[in-house]
């Protein structure tokens, strides 16, 4: 086989096989190396195949809401194994496509586990034999991330679950804990719930998706009460009791000890990056806690690598790891001369947005309310609730809230923070606005059709210099 490349990507999860394509369209010689599927987590085991589940879970909630739209069923059965086999085949589908991409830009895909043997050669594993030895001008880490797990609580996988167990059950769990609020514990907290399970979070935080501007959180909170979800806040897990049948999660709430027992447990306390095991003693790369260490154009301080996306530090987002994965291409190929240096932007990470496709959705850019507060900043802030809107009302999706802040001097868009239906469509508005900078002058000036729940965005905004028209 060719072994020796421009460029050399490790991991094909969304970082990595976006910079492939990337590097392979500029008319680099790529090779990809990926150690289990191609798509990686995202495809894989993450963003996909929990919409898949979450997609499912929001036609069960419509099945029990049709009297509102006027609807009678007789029997609202659900073949749950099958909802399962749904997600995963659509996973595998996706999955089969990127290798349609790889073969279409003429990227060498190695079936293997990378580890470095220097700044320009790595060694290729299968199954702990060598199978090969790649070298290449230039490397790019995309080897993703791990989830983060507590030392003491033994993973049984039958009992205890991370987010793999979590999403290829056998049978639904009556009841389930979940430790951990961000996105992706709520978001099975919003699927089982949504399915019949009875679902309690633990939250260290003194609120739910702690990363949220705190009053869309509190929303968050009362809409997944009112939808039969316990939640704990404040509250520390100490230990969990793995029985035959159930676990008994320990919590400490304002110093005492209370016990919450289901039949499974979820630990979704966030990711640590697969930077261990790859030979990185044998190059420059430095690390700062298990993330790889990179400037804005994700160069490392070893000059021949650079590392994108999960490995590479927060946010852990897909969308974050494709853009790296563009900017390492695109800055690697002006290092051979082969692009135009002046077309390459950095990253800026204030303008990532987050989404959470929980039942209602969450989405966000930018700074929130408090983050404003600390920096001394100041703000103008509008809002626009669901409630008011034409098309949320014809919806029957009246639930929800519209947020922006906008510095008071200059206008400029600071951070927008949604809740409600379709938000994680619409936020995409907000990104652009941001990313071009976007004054309020510039979005109050712009027409939004009607009748749609983007309508909101519009008078949030107007709200916020006290002309709106709708409340
Ligand atoms: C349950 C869940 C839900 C999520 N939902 C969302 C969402 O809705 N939206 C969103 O933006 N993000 C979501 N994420 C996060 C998202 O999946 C990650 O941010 C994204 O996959 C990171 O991409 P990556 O390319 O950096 O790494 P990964 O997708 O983790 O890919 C890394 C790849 O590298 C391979 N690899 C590792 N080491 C080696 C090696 N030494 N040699 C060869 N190959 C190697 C791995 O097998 C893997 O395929 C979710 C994550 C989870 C767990």
């Amino acid at each position: 086989m060719e072994n020796n490349f421009d460029l050399c990507v490790i991991g094909a999860g969304p970082g990595g096989y976006v910079a492939a394509i990337r590097a392979a369209q500029i008319g680099l010689k790529v090779a990809i190396i990926e150690a289990n599927h191609l798509g990686g987590i995202c495809l894989n085991w993450g963003c996909i195949p929990t919409k898949a589940l979450l997609k499912c879970s929001e036609i069960n909630h419509l099945l029990h809401d049709l009297d509102q739209y006027g609807f009678k069923a007789k029997s609202t059965e659900f073949d749950f194994n099958k909802i399962i086999k749904r997600s995963r085949d659509v996973s595998k589908k996706l999955s089969t496509g990127i290798a349609g991409l790889m073969k279409k830009n003429k990227i060498t895909v190695i079936d293997g586990f990378a580890k470095f043997l220097s700044s320009n050669d790595i060694s290729i594993t299968k199954d702990n034999k060598e199978i090969d030895k790649i070298s290449a001008k230039y490397f790019i880490i995309a080897t993703g991330a791990k989830a983060r797990k507590i030392p003491s609580i033994s993973y049984d996988t039958k009992n205890i679950w991370t987010y793999r167990e979590a999403m290829t059950p056998e049978n639904l769990p009556k009841s389930i804990i979940i430790v951990g609020s961000g996105a992706i514990g709520v978001e099975f907290a919003s699927f089982y719930r949504n399915m019949g399970t009875e679902v309690t979070i633990i939250e260290m935080a003194e609120n739910i998706l702690p990363v949220e501007d705190k009053e869309i959180s509190q929303q968050a909170h009362k809409s997944f009460v009112n939808q039969g979800i316990k939640i704990h806040v404040n509250a520390k897990l100490k230990s969990i009791d793995n029985l035959k049948d159930k676990v008994i999660a320990n919590i400490e709430i304002d110093n005492k000890i209370q016990q919450i027992s289901a039949q499974k447990a979820i630990i979704a306390i966030g990711v640590e990056a697969n930077s261990d095991n790859i030979g990185l003693e044998n190059t420059k790369v430095q690390l700062e806690k298990s993330a790889i260490k990179t400037d804005k154009y994700l160069a490392t301080n070893d000059s021949k690598i650079f590392a994108i996306g999960d490995v590479a530090s927060a946010p852990w987002l897909a969308h974050k790891a494709s853009h790296e994965g563009i900017i390492a291409a695109e800055k690697i190929a002006s290092l051979l001369g082969k692009y135009d240096s002046k077309k390459i932007h950095p990253i800026k990470k204030e303008n990532i947005p987050g989404c959470t496709y929980s039942y209602p959705q969450i989405a966000s850019i930018g700074i929130n309310e408090q983050q404003a507060k600390i920096q001394n900043l100041p703000v103008k802030i509008g809002r626009f609730p669901y409630l008011a809107n034409g098309k949320a009302i014809a919806s029957g999706k009246v639930e929800g809230l519209i947020k922006v802040i906008f510095h008071e001097k200059t206008g400029e868009l600071l951070g927008a923070h949604l809740i409600g239906a379709e938000v994680t469509e619409m936020i995409q508005g907000f990104v652009i606005a941001k990313q071009a900078e976007l004054t309020e002058e510039d979005l109050m000036h712009t027409i939004f059709p009607h009748p749609t729940m983007s309508e909101m965005m519009h008078e949030a905004v107007l709200d916020a210099y006290n002309k709106v028209i709708h409340t």
